[in-house]
């Protein structure tokens, strides 16, 4: 997936939960480390996304989530910055990948302060 049609999804997602009338002033916006989306890039595909809708000029809090994996052996968790990680626990390949590929709309906050669900 590339910045620019994720950007456009949070947008997306955001204008559906926010009332029709309401214009958005911030964003908070969970982005998977195995995504490599850049905050910059995010950021500078948000503005110009935005420009003329409700959300112009809201502020985008980015956060990174740890990509996190299942071994499919042993069944344990771990973290790791690889997309491919080997198990530290019993050293097999093939993990599953339980964090990390997701952007998710954390939250947003309205003109009036008000946060919707
Ligand atoms: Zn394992």
């Amino acid at each position: 997936m590339n910045t620019l049609t994720l950007a456009r999804n949070l947008l997306e997602a955001a204008l559906r939960l926010a009332a029709p009338e309401k214009r958005i002033t911030a964003l908070t916006v969970n982005v998977g480390q195995l995504l490599d989306v850049g905050e910059d890039d995010l950021r500078s595909a948000w503005e110009q996304l935005t420009a003329g809708t409700r959300a112009e000029g809201a502020r985008l809090d980015v956060r990174y989530v740890p990509a996190e994996f299942s071994c499919m052996i042993c069944r344990r968790l771990f973290k790791s910055e690889r997309e491919d990680p080997a198990c530290p626990y019993c050293g097999s390949l093939g993990a599953k990948i339980e964090h990390g590929e997701e952007c998710l709309l954390q939250s947003i906050e309205l003109e009036d302060g008000t946060c919707p669900p």
